[in-house]
């Protein structure tokens, strides 16, 4: 599924691919991707709309057209695919540009979203999500106190898009790793210093990824149909039963937190 580098990756390619264009006409293929479900025609006011710019927040890409945004959430097998990509029964919404190039909501299991937004509508959603990792504006003091506000598991809390925005589960069993930090340690529980030493984790791993452009574990592929390169990188996630690579003990695994498998070294992780 993809997480903040992912989307981020997907997010900086369409920027510098769209800005400027010019949507001439959108088509509907499958419906069921839309939120709400009711907002079908309104879709159409897109057309002639001029793109502004691509950006991310969370793990969503948000396409500026004109007054509106599109929110395009890729979840687990959705993807925002630019010309060159071979078309196929999986696109949902397609948009041909002015200049001819196509761009295309692809989505397997169909559990990606995408929504229209209006001003008011795209600063309600945005309010309702946590600051983002890399901001800087979000300082140590801050940042422990979201997870020291809190009597939950700390992975639980790193993946509430309500208190921080784009992690996910590979980037939160990462980073709770590198920080030496439990996954089911309870937020409440852990020293600002601790807390200051994962959110220097979290912003080092988030970084390295989005410079090999994210994580293809299965699915994430970028606008061109491409794949991440930090999969060969990490150090928990998908590696449950081997070695730790910094201590040697056998790393674990549980789907004891939030139904996703958690993955840690009981040897130097407290
Ligand atoms: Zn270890």
């Amino acid at each position: 599924m993809p997480e903040l580098p992912e989307t981020e990756t997907i997010a900086r390619d369409l920027d510098g691919a769209l800005r400027g264009a010019v949507v001439r006409s959108v088509e509907l293929l499958r419906t069921d991707v839309l939120r709400p479900r009711a907002a079908l025609a309104r879709f159409r006011a897109l057309q002639e709309a001029r793109i502004a710019r691509v950006w991310r927040r969370a793990k969503s890409i948000v396409i500026d057209c004109g007054d509106r945004a599109l929110v395009v959430t890729p979840r687990f097998t959705g993807a925002l695919l630019l010309d060159g990509t071979p078309d196929d029964t999986y696109t949902c919404l397609r948009f041909t540009l002015r200049d001819g190039r196509l761009l295309r909501y692809h989505d397997v299991r169909r559990l990606g979203s995408v929504a229209l937004l209006d001003a008011p509508a795209l600063a309600a959603w945005d309010a309702g999500l946590g600051p983002e990792p890399l901001d800087p504006a979000l300082t140590t003091e801050r940042f422990s106190g979201i997870i020291r506000a809190s009597r939950r598991a700390v992975k639980t809390i790193l993946m509430d898009q309500r208190r921080l925005a784009g992690v996910g589960n590979i980037y939160a069993n990462e980073a709770l790793w590198r920080a030496g930090i439990r996954p089911t340690a309870r937020g409440a529980s852990i020293t600002r210093a601790r807390l200051a030493a994962l959110l220097e984790a979290l912003r080092a791993v988030l970084t390295e990824s989005i410079a090999l452009r994210g994580t293809t574990f299965r699915d994430f592929r970028d606008a061109y149909g491409g794949r991440g390169g930090f999969a060969a990188h990490l150090q928990v996630y998908g590696r449950a039963g081997e070695p730790c690579t910094r201590c040697g003990a056998p790393l674990r695994a549980t789907h004891a937190l939030e139904g996703r498998q958690t993955v840690w070294c009981a040897g130097c992780q407290r």
